[in-house]
């Protein structure tokens, strides 16, 4: 039976999303990768324990998660049942539909006919009545937005999320949606963008919308898939996610330019006396318009290690131009 750490709201910070007022950790845990059915249950259990004991209230899937689809959901679901689902109130808990799911022409996208069943189908995997958020996972050209907002409001209404969000739209489009969620009542509450040291878009306006329109973020992929990370300065090892075959990083990403920032960025981590991995969530952290950086994870250690961020997460201006200038070079 698993009893939660008794001290787990005293390190972690909390912060609040856009103009809600839901608070959202500062580090929260997806699980996109690692809790399949390919991947160990036991290490996949003693992570979501870990996290939660650390303070970590937010736990992140989406329909597809896996290998095999779905199985992230079940596997999640699974470890509620076990004990942790005793404390539901305490948790933040979200998916997502928008990418292909199942086939045929309601398993894919943005009509309201898939977003309303993938939701059905995410609940009974993971055996909740709710989610606390629900996104659309990706902008889908073809169907109008009214209709995929529509179905986000349709969705909340119907009490099987409590929020509703949306994911990787460009700003115009986030404006778009968010214009489309207030005239029906049910404000959007978060999007959720990839935002790391190397992948920078979100600076180009979509920050400057959030703000603007009270929308809180929350920023995937902030350690690269790991590449923000020590670990392939020295080739890459056994079991890291560029060396599964199912694994969405390619080792072809790991070019040696790269790792010459990386290098380069791991000795101002040192400097700072944190790990690059440390550094790269107080980076995406420094705007007040993210919320939550999105963290993904192998093992415990690797969820000990990212928390451990937020004891040391100001950055100097000498600090800030370092990076930028490793970055640009
Ligand atoms: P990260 O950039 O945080 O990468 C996670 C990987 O980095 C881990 O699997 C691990 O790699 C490595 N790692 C993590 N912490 C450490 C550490 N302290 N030291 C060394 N290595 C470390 O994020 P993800 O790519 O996993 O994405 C995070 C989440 O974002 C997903 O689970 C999902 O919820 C969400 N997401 C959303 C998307 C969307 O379209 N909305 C798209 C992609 C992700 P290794 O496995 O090699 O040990």
């Amino acid at each position: 039976m698993y009893t939660p750490a008794n001290d787990r709201y005293e390190t972690m910070t909390y912060r609040r999303c856009g103009q809600s007022g839901l608070k959202l950790p500062a580090i929260s845990l997806g699980l996109w990768h690692n809790f399949g059915d390919v991947d160990p249950y036991d290490e996949a259990k003693a992570m979501v324990h870990r996290a939660f004991d650390l303070g970590i209230t937010h736990f992140d899937l989406a329909n597809n998660y896996g290998p095999s689809p779905g199985s992230a959901e079940s596997t999640f679901g699974k470890v509620l049942k076990e004990g942790i689902g005793a404390h539901r109130d305490e948790m933040i808990i979200s998916t997502k539909a928008g990418y292909y799911m199942w086939p045929g022409p309601y398993g894919d996208l943005g009509s309201r006919k898939y977003l309303v069943a993938s939701l059905d189908q995410s609940l009974q995997r993971m055996g909740i009545d709710y989610v606390d958020i629900f996104y659309h996972h990706r902008p889908d050209p073809d169907t109008p937005i009214e209709e995929t907002m529509g179905a986000l409001d349709q969705i909340v209404r119907s009490g099987k999320a409590l929020y509703a969000g949306i994911s990787s739209y460009r700003p115009e489009q986030t404006r778009c949606a968010a214009e489309v969620l207030r005239g029906l009542g049910t404000p959007c509450l978060i999007h959720q963008p990839s935002y790391s040291m190397f992948d920078r878009w979100v600076e180009d306006g979509l920050l400057e919308v959030l703000d603007d329109e009270g929308i809180g973020s929350i920023v995937f992929c902030p350690l690269a898939q790991g590449l923000l990370t020590d670990k392939y300065l020295k080739g890459v090892p056994d079991g890291s996610r560029a060396a599964k075959p199912h694994g969405f990083l390619k080792t072809d990403a790991i070019t040696d330019a790269k790792l010459g920032k990386i290098k380069a960025l791991n000795d101002l981590a040192q400097q700072r006396g944190q790990t690059l991995a440390q550094l790269a969530l107080a980076w995406v952290l420094r705007h007040d318009s993210v919320t939550s950086a999105l963290i993904g994870a192998s093992r415990v250690s690797q969820i000990e290690d990212c928390v451990g961020a937020l004891k040391h997460i100001d950055l100097t201006e000498a600090e800030l131009a370092k990076i930028e200038s490793i970055l640009a070079d």
